[in-house]
């Protein structure tokens, strides 16, 4: 079997309130795309929660009953302009943790080739102290120390190709050398980080960013240039994906001039890299995309370029 969707329809719960961009929407549309693509190369596989000790792996004990103790029985509460809680975030959050353990599970026992996990809320601004930006916990860092922990791999790589730098997944690996992280982005805008001068503790950090406006072409070129040449250097036992899709020409968030083709190109570029360099490990987690019908092309994208 090639592709594993490993998500959880609690997923859906986690309410934002209205208008924010961050939608149950998102991941309903995105569902009903990736269910409608017959393919026998792709099985759904249900993620269970989180075991709480694995949270632990990224975020302190203060940041993870910070965030309990502030879910309210009804109504919002606000941990910053942009980031909400809702009475059932935490059950959405546990599962999209737990459904990206899932998908390492079901990676490192070689049960599939590589596994995409459309989850909500995203992650990777999520510190280890801090939720921001619309993310409380951050699953992809949390994903990859879980890897570490369980499978005794020695080295794992974030690539990050969300148009906002991941500032959480950055933080948590900075002064880890057996971590790597390397993000294209658009610079000036949300969170604020993401200079080329930010490299880690041993160049295990890679940083591009680019400006708005920036079209496939460019995107492409950094991904040959830059960010596939470090990836080998760094030689990891595992890749995962912060798969963000607020890249592309349709989103409201950010001007970057990307398509649903360009996703397929990334995806089908990191596949490749796991297949020949990482035996096939591969887990891609969801991180944004606001413009639900370009999130949902764009995820369909991805998922045709990871069974490939
Ligand atoms: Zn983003």
């Amino acid at each position: 079997m090639s592709t594993a969707i490993v998500t959880h329809k609690d997923c859906i719960l986690h309410d934002t309130g209205i208008h924010h961009p961050e939608s149950q929407e998102r991941l309903l549309s995105v569902f009903k795309t990736l269910k409608n693509f017959k393919s026998k190369k792709i099985q759904w596989i249900d993620g269970p929660n989180i075991n709480l000790k694995h949270i632990n792996l990224v975020h302190s004990e203060h940041h993870i009953k910070n965030i309990i103790n502030n879910v309210p029985t009804k109504g919002f509460f606000n941990i910053d302009a942009d980031t909400v809680l809702s009475p059932n975030s935490i059950k959405s959050a546990f599962k999209a943790m737990g459904s990206v353990c899932k998908a390492v599970d079901l990676i490192c026992t070689e049960k599939f080739k590589n596994a995409f996990c459309p989850i909500r809320p995203p992650g990777h601004h999520a510190e280890p102290e801090k939720a921001m930006g619309f993310c409380l916990f951050n699953n992809v860092a949390i994903g990859a120390y879980y890897a570490k922990l369980k499978y005794k791999l020695k080295k794992c790589a974030v690539i990050d190709f969300d148009v906002h730098h991941g500032n959480g997944t950055q933080k948590k690996f900075w002064d880890d050398p057996n971590m790597f992280y390397a993000s294209t982005h658009q610079e000036g805008i949300f969170p604020g980080t993401g200079f080329k001068n930010e490299i880690g503790v041993n160049n295990n950090i890679i940083n591009v960013p680019l400006p708005g406006g920036t079209n496939g072409l460019l995107f492409k070129k950094s991904y040959e240039d830059i960010i596939i040449p470090n990836l080998k250097k760094f030689s990891p036992d595992m890749i995962f994906i912060s798969a963000g899709f607020d890249g592309h020409k349709d989103d409201p968030l950010a001007d970057f001039k990307l398509t649903e083709e360009d996703f397929f190109w990334v995806t089908n570029k990191l596949r490749n890299f796991s297949d020949k360099y990482c035996k096939k490990r591969l887990v891609s987690c969801l991180e944004g995309g606001y413009n639900i019908d370009a999130l949902s092309k764009s995820s369909l994208a991805h998922v045709k370029g990871l069974i490939l």
